[in-house]
């Protein structure tokens, strides 16, 4: 009992869906590998507890705890009850950053409560890249800390050395080389968000990013949600930019995905589902493109009107995530007035198009044999799933460290080609069209495409089986960190 006392991991994750549920995912990975018990808290506030509960009680038992830390959003110019990215304007974004700086006192009672009842503080934290002061209790309090990146590594990379360098800032040419990278390497000025083409260093992102990203760099270790086999060159680099110990425990997705299986949710088994299934299950092998911005983005009016013309010029069949534009309330009421006129009339009746307001069954449409490529933001997420299954990708990355993952697709893995980037660019129907000829080809540069995507889903399932005595890279990884952690 005494020795169960003092395995206690505290979790902190910033407070955006696509990093809750990588921790949630890492939390039950540690689980799994190991003997040990280790008592997991997940600390966050309030109303992503309540979603966590939920996560949390529709799967098997496990020893997962959650801790509220409180949090008023509207002390922070915040509309009251935000405890999530989603919904937020950029200008917002950044005073959700900035407050939660807040949490550190109820962190710090949190773990002298811990440490109290147990006798011991707890053996390890592992926090967000963004919550980099975890850093500072955990040092004060006696803690181990590590640093968990939801995304790449090599999106990792470019993203940190970016904001400390801002070696854009450093050149009046479009092009720049990031410190961390080899010096052949160049970015381009249209990569970086607006936000932070514009900073200086004094600016209200610069002020949160720079000594958020720094204390993490003095975190124990870094834990990656990638695989050694999919991202070589990007852990190299981090590897050797941090001169930190850097474990690749992923991807950590669901159970179905890694498995390489027909994905079936059952929580998301609405009319959604159903359409979209017996949609597929009509169209043939490789034929049918999936869009999806995912949960935070969309993208201009204009922009979506041409993406429409592109989709009914060339003669592809496919599946698009419909959210409100630029400038609209994501989660909003879609109008027709968005798109071309009698377009979604005209897809319906054809069956040529199925389009999905707000939100599809992803896992189950890219594990679905119709679904040939993935229009996608590039969010890590959304990167690590179709890759698991196969499936190529037209990128068009629209915030994040999405532009440097779609450089990597494209540079790196030569699985993906990019269509534009971010919101700002003029796009037409033919532009789009030509991507998707080109990567629907089955000849040449298509066929490419999706044999190293096959190529590189073979990878991933290597790095997270267990064959015999021989674990994949991931595994090791895992037993790795536990050792690290109880060491
Ligand atoms: N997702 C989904 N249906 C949608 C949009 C998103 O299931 O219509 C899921 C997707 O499978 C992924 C996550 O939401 O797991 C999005 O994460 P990602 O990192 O790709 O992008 P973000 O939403 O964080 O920008």
């Amino acid at each position: 009992e005494e020795a169960k006392k003092k395995r206690h991991i505290v979790m902190v994750p910033i407070m955006a869906q696509g990093h809750i549920i990588p921790f949630l995912a890492l939390a039950r990975q540690i689980q799994h590998t190991t003997t040990a018990t280790f008592t997991i808290t997940i600390a966050t506030t309030p109303l992503n507890i309540l979603h966590l509960q939920s996560a949390i009680s529709s799967t098997s038992p496990n020893q997962i705890r959650l801790a509220e830390l409180p949090f008023n959003s509207a002390q922070h110019g915040l509309p009251p009850n935000t405890e999530n990215t989603e919904k937020l304007s950029v200008t917002q974004l950044v005073k959700f950053c900035h407050s939660t700086l807040s949490l550190e006192a109820p962190l710090r009672s949190l773990i002298s409560r811990i440490t109290e009842e147990e006798g011991h503080p707890p053996i390890c934290m592992i926090s967000d890249v963004f919550l980099g002061w975890v850093n500072k209790v955990a040092n004060s309090m006696g803690t181990r800390n590590l640093t968990f990146t939801t995304c790449g590594a090599y999106g990792t990379l470019a993203y940190i050395s970016i904001w400390l360098n801002l070696p854009h800032k450093k050149t009046h040419s479009d092009e720049f080389w990031v410190p961390g990278f080899p010096q052949s390497y160049r970015f381009h000025r249209t990569q970086l968000h607006r936000y932070l083409r514009e900073a200086d260093g004094t600016d209200d992102w610069s002020q949160f990013n720079i000594p958020q990203i720094s204390h993490a760099m003095k975190s124990d270790g870094w834990i990656c949600n990638t695989a050694e086999e999919i991202e070589p060159l990007g852990l190299h680099l981090l590897r050797k930019y941090l001169q930190l110990p850097i474990w690749a425990v992923g991807p950590l997705l669901p159970p179905a995905v890694l498995k390489g299986s027909r994905h079936r949710s059952g929580k998301e088994s609405g009319v959604a589902l159903e359409a979209c299934m017996e949609w597929l299950d009509l169209k043939d092998e490789n034929s049918v493109v999936y869009i999806s911005f995912g949960s935070q983005n969309t993208i201009s009016a204009s922009q979506m009107m041409a993406l429409a013309e592109g989709l009914e010029e060339s003669a592809i069949s496919f599946i698009w995530v419909l959210r409100p534009p630029v400038g609209f309330d994501v989660n909003g009421e879609f109008k027709e007035e968005w798109l071309p006129k009698g377009f979604e009339e005209r897809m319906r009746d054809s069956k040529r198009g199925l389009l999905v307001h707000k939100w599809a069954p992803q896992l189950e449409i890219l594990s679905h044999k119709s679904t040939g490529v993935f229009l996608s933001h590039c969010g890590w997420n959304s990167v690590l799933e179709t890759l698991s299954y196969g499936v190529p990708i037209i990128g068009w990355p629209l915030a994040a460290e999405q532009t440097y993952n779609v450089k990597m697709l494209v540079e790196e893995m030569g699985v993906a080609v990019e269509l534009t980037r971010s919101v700002e660019t003029t796009i037409s129907g033919e532009e789009v069209k030509k991507v998707i000829d080109i990567v629907m080809d089955k000849e040449g540069k298509g066929k490419e495409m999706k044999e190293k995507a096959k190529e590189i889903a073979s990878d991933i399932r290597k790095a997270i089986t267990e064959k015999g005595e021989e674990k994949g890279s991931s595994l090791r990884a895992m037993d790795d960190l536990v050792r690290t952690i109880l060491s």
